[in-house]
This record gives structure tokens, C-alpha cells and sequence, in this order.
């Protein structure tokens, strides 16, 4: 029987501390430094010998908390890792995923089969390759394909709620997963993934850049080195590490480097989407792909670079440029659109739809509130509060009816047409491309190892999402961003977790805090009576033991002291288990998912402590 004697790592208290801060929209004060601490022993030989080392250490760096790197930690530990932390650079988690609007592109999911949409994972594959014009890796796109479906179930199960499904551009069915209330997926899955994260108190170590991924003389990830807010530089010894720090579209230097025609647009990218991942994976030698495909948005506001998600278009708007005309099948491919609008006067559209449109889809909304949709009671009046010929705008709309009608756009061939567009009020906002999405990036194989020129993986370095370059071709397909970081983000944690468990093993994260230094406190009254109290109760394989202390009437620690679990599913549970116990001042809390009878023994030994202390 293994003994443990540590409450809380000190990652987990920060995590604890910085998350919730995120989660409330404060900015979070620099982590606790997480310098392991030393024993008497090793003071003296620190002291005679040579200075401690400063390095903090973990099993497994992911860098980046977006929808990737969060889905990638969570997997992880998940699958029993003890020791991950996950670095971010922005004051807050979520990166470019909190700005996703569309959903999650998913084939032969349960909801389609309610719905009784046929879709298949060769659909999906065929729908994708060609959306990206057939340069994709075809491998990766099949594993994503295929295990998409479990992805909504993944997202669903650890909280979030994927369970609408719609038609978006490039799809041949109604394949994109959103959530029930219409509301933008991004903002949901990060609030997802942000709660999941503080559960299985999973660090994240805001306001800190990683700068290097460090290898030893064999080649073999060895650490990582990173910058906090105040300059403050840190390296942290690790085993594996996961690569998800997104795209480089909001580096124009970047972007013009590699696609000079892109010079002078405006982009959709969120601050920190800057490429950093990928100039560190060269430092190690990775091999990049497809760099130069760079996707443009179509329907973004030129003036406040707000992106109009295409469920505005996929829900039934239309686009028409300046003379009033309709120039495009609104829901061919972003690239298709945006190089349309490019021929357009002034290389701007407006896209038009009436109220069945906009009661259809809460984002709407948030454009409206920004006072960037114009809206009229006729197609004459939008179209001159516009500055667009009215009696032309009418005429198409009312074209446009008769397609809908009929089922046959006889100008464009666009094939699903939601509504006539006639139902009062009719609104208008102004487009035009911008930069969007990076396509191309570090090169993965399906178990997400990056790798070199020569095709071998760099041992210990793994990447999903944005950063990495090859699902989505020369064109990526609304919804398939999503697909990609939670399938992708799902095969990186385990990849890394199985590498660290062949290289070594979890490790026991090493330092051991007081409860009163925790950042976990409690939410509520205990009610007990002060004390240090010792229970047991029934895990797995045997007894579990815990010590419990009471103070000042509530719970503030919950050490255990002996149990016979398996190695990680019982740190799992511990980490879940235990902070929620002391949050909810009961023994009565969730069980960790995948680990649950050894959450539950601990939950009954910690019942079991507290009998004797009511
Ligand atoms: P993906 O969709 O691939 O998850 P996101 O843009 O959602 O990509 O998330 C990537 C995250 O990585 C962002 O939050 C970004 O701020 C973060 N990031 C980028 N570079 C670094 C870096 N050098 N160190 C830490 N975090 C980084």
C-alpha cells in the first residue's frame, strides 16, 4: 500500500486561485511560485554543495489554455496524469475558441439520428477534402471524422451541451453541433472546459508566455522556459509537452510573410494568436505545412472587425453588393465568398435578412446591441438607409422568394434556402473579408507527435489545434475548427500522458501546502466541531484512509493517508474529490468521471472522519 501525506500541489492551488479569478473576469495575481520545497536534508546539502535549483517541475506542459490546450490537460488527467500544467499568455483562458460562433462539425451523432439526418465519417471526410481542395492530410482528416461524434459526447458529458444540429457552408448534410439555446459555441465550450479544468483543479498559469521548449541531448523534450507579467523568467523541468497555442493570424508580419496579398486586411483574431507555438517548434526542429494558406473570413464588419458568424447566412441571409445583386452562392466555401466580395464595388457587401433571421439566432443579438446592422420596415427603406439602389434590393428579394419557393435558385444554385425573406423588419450589415483562420502549421501525425523534416517525431512534443497545420487543407470548414481541437486536443492529452507513463511515470507533484495557504476555500458553513479526525471507507483495491482537520467549525483539509489505488485514476479522484469536499463543507460530492469508486471511498472516508465530528 503506497502512503501519501500531501494535501494540494502547489500548481493545483494555483490553478484553483487563477481560474476562479478568470472565471469572474478579474485579473488574476501572479502564481504562487511553485519552487518545490526542500526538507531539512537537502538544505544542508543545498547550502554546502551548490544553490537549489529554481526549476519547477510537472509531467506535462500543455502551452496554451484555449479550446485545445484546455481539452488536451483535461484528457490527460482524465486518463490519470498527476502533474499538468497549462501555461496562457492572455489575462484569460479561451484564446481564439471563445470567439468561435458556428458549432462542431460531427458526423453520425446520436442528434442526427434523432433528426434523421444520414451523414457518415466518409461524408465528413469527402465534405472536408474537398472544402480544402484536396491538399489536406487525408489520415488526419479521417481521425477526426472518426471520432468526432464521440467528441459532441466528450463535450456533452463533461458539461457542455451540443445538441442542435444545422447546415453550414461546404457540409453536403446538416452536420454542425451547437448549443440548444442558439448560443455561439465558443463562449460555451470555454465556460465548459474553464469548469472542468477548476474540478480536476488543473493549473493555469495566467499572464505567462512560454518563450522555449527545451530538449535534452538526445533530442527529447526536457522543459519548458516562459516569462510571467512582471519579467519574472521560469523554466519548468517536464516530461511531455503539448503545443496548443493557436494560429498566427493576428501576426500580420507573419501573415504577410507568407501570404503578401493579405497585406492591409483586418482580422478576426484575438491578441494573442501570434504564432509563437510554431517559431518554437522550429527552434526544435519541426516541420511545418501548408503556411501559406491562409483563410480570409467573408462576412466580417470592416470597421470594428466583428465577424458575422455563417449561421447568419446558413440560417437564411443573403448577401448583395452595392448595386443591390446578389453575386454569390452565400453558402459556398469562405474562400469562394471572400475572393467573390473581393469583385464587389468597393470590396464589401451587405448581407440582408429579415426577422425570421434574426429570431433564429441569438448572435444576432450582440451585433444589433454593437450598432452594426441597419434595419428598415421595407427592402425600399433598408435600401436606402444604405446608400443601395431600393427598388433593386426589393427586386432581389423577391427573386429571391420565388427561388426559395420553388427549392431552385436558377442564379447561384444555392441549395438550402431557410426562409423567403419576407417577413418584416429587413436588416443589413455591411462585409468584407479578413483574416481568419491559419491553415497551415506545425506537422502531426494522427497520434498528434510533431515532427521533423525527416519525418520522425521530436519524443515528448505533441500539438493540437490552430498551431498545427494539415486537417483543414487550403480552406477549413466552418465547424471544423471545433472538431479539431476537441478530437485533436482528446488524442494530445493521451499521447502525452501514455508518453510520460513510458518515460518515467507520474509523478507526485512535490510540495506539500497548508490548507491555510490553499487557495480552495470554503463556500459554506461547515457546522462541525474543531478537531483532526480519521476515517476509512472502501476503494477499489481495499481500504482508503483519510485524516480530516476541522477548524473554526469548517472543513480545511483532507489528507489521505493510505490507499491501494491504481496510479492516477486515484490522484484524479483525490485532486477532484478533495477540493470540492472543501468547498461544499460535505463529504457528498460529485465523483470524479472515469474514477469513480475511488472517489466514492474517499468520499465515504471522509464521511466517516466527520461522523465523529457533528
Ligand atoms: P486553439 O483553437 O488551437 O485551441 P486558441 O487560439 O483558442 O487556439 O488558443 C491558443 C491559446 O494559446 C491562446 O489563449 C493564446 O493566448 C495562447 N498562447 C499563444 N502563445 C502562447 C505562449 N507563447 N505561451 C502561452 N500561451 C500562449
Amino acid at each position: 500500500m503506497r502512503k501519501t501525506g500531501r494535501k494540494l500541489a502547489a500548481f493545483t492551488l494555483a490553478a484553483a486561485m487563477v481560474l476562479s479569478m478568470a472565471a469572474c473576469g478579474k485579473k488574476a495575481e501572479a502564481p504562487v511560485d511553485t519552487t518545490a520545497a526542500t526538507t531539512a536534508e537537502e538544505t544542508t546539502v543545498a547550502e554546502t554543495e551548490a544553490p537549489a535549483s529554481e526549476n519547477q517541475k510537472a509531467d506535462i506542459v500543455v502551452i496554451g489554455a484555449g479550446g485545445a490546450g484546455m481539452t488536451a490537460a483535461i484528457q490527460a488527467v482524465q486518463d490519470g496524469a498527476t502533474n499538468v500544467v497549462v501555461l496562457e499568455k492572455m489575462p484569460i483562458t479561451g484564446g481564439n475558441t471563445t470567439r468561435s460562433t458556428g458549432g462542431l462539425n460531427a458526423a453520425a451523432t446520436k442528434y442526427q439520428e434523432a433528426d434523421g439526418i444520414e451523414d457518415s465519417v466518409d461524408l465528413f471526410v469527402e465534405d472536408t477534402m474537398k472544402g480544402g481542395k484536396d491538399i489536406n492530410d487525408k489520415e488526419l482528416v479521417t481521425v477526426m471524422a472518426e471520432n468526432s461524434a464521440e467528441a459532441v459526447d466528450w463535450v456533452n458529458e463533461i458539461g457542455g451541451d451540443l445538441s442542435v444540429v444545422g447546415m453550414f457552408g461546404g457540409a453536403s448534410v446538416k452536420r454542425i453541433h451547437r448549443p440548444s439555446d442558439t448560443s455561439a459555441v465558443g463562449p460555451m465550450l470555454v465556460k465548459t472546459l474553464n469548469a472542468k479544468m477548476a474540478e480536476l483543479n488543473i493549473p493555469v498559469l495566467l499572464e505567462t508566455t512560454a518563450q522555449k521548449i527545451l530538449v535534452d541531448a538526445d533530442g527529447k523534450v526536457s522543459g519548458v522556459t516562459a516569462v510571467d507579467k512582471d519579467g519574472k523568467e521560469m523554466t519548468i523541468d517536464c516530461t511531455a509537452v503539448v503545443l496548443a497555442t493557436g494560429g498566427f493570424g493576428a501576426n500580420m508580419d507573419m501573415v504577410v510573410e507568407y501570404k503578401s496579398d493579405l497585406a492591409g486586411f483586418g482580422t478576426t483574431n484575438h491578441a494573442g494568436a501570434t504564432g509563437d507555438g510554431i517559431t518554437m517548434a522550429v527552434e526544435d526542429g519541426a516541420a511545418l505545412v501548408d503556411m501559406e494558406q491562409i483563410q480570409t473570413h467573408p462576412t466580417v464588419n470592416p470597421d470594428t472587425q466583428t465577424m458575422y458568424t455563417e449561421g447568419v447566412r446558413g440560417n437564411g441571409a443573403i448577401l448583395v453588393n452595392k448595386e443591390g445583386l446578389r453575386f454569390v452562392n452565400e453558402l459556398e466555401t469562405r474562400d469562394v465568398v471572400s475572393a467573390a466580395i473581393l469583385k464587389q464595388t468597393d470590396k464589401q457587401c451587405y448581407m440582408i435578412f429579415d426577422q425570421a433571421v434574426r429570431d433564429s439566432l441569438s448572435a444576432i443579438e450582440s451585433y444589433v446591441k454593437a450598432g452594426i446592422v441597419t434595419e428598415a420596415d421595407t427592402p425600399e427603406a433598408l435600401g436606402e438607409a444604405i446608400g443601395v439602389d431600393g427598388d433593386a434590393l426589393a427586386e432581389t428579394l423577391k427573386t429571391y422568394a420565388g427561388y426559395q419557393a420553388s427549392g431552385t435558385d436558377a442564379d447561384f444554385g444555392r441549395e438550402s434556402m431557410e426562409v423567403p425573406l419576407d417577413q418584416p423588419k429587413y436588416y443589413a450589415a455591411l462585409c468584407a473579408p479578413a483574416v481568419h483562420h491559419t491553415m497551415g502549421g506545425v506537422k502531426i501525425n494522427t497520434s498528434t507527435e510533431v515532427l521533423k523534416e525527416d519525418g520522425t517525431a521530436i519524443p515528448g512534443l505533441f500539438a493540437a489545434g490552430e498551431v498545427t497545420g494539415g486537417v483543414h487543407g487550403a480552406n477549413r470548414l466552418g465547424g471544423n475548427a471545433v472538431t479539431d481541437i476537441v478530437v485533436f486536443g482528446r488524442i494530445a492529452g493521451t499521447a502525452a500522458e501514455k508518453y510520460v507513463m513510458d518515460n518515467g511515470g507520474n509523478t507526485e507533484p512535490e510540495i506539500t501546502v497548508a490548507a491555510d495557504d490553499a487557495a480552495v476555500t470554503p463556500e459554506v458553513e461547515g457546522g462541525y466541531k474543531d478537531g483532526v479526525y480519521e476515517g476509512t471507507g472502501t476503494g477499489n483495491n481495499g481500504d482508503i484512509k483519510v485524516e480530516v482537520t476541522v477548524e473554526g467549525g469548517n472543513i480545511t483539509a483532507v489528507v489521505l493517508k493510505e490507499h491501494g489505488e491504481t496510479e492516477g485514476i486515484y490522484e484524479a479522484a483525490e485532486k477532484g474529490v478533495t477540493a470540492e469536499i472543501i468547498k461544499k463543507q460535505t463529504a457528498e460530492v460529485d465523483a470524479v468521471s472515469g474514477a469513480t469508486n475511488t472517489s466514492k471511498g474517499i468520499m465515504d472516508a471522509v464521511a466517516d472522519a466527520l461522523s465523529t465530528a457533528k
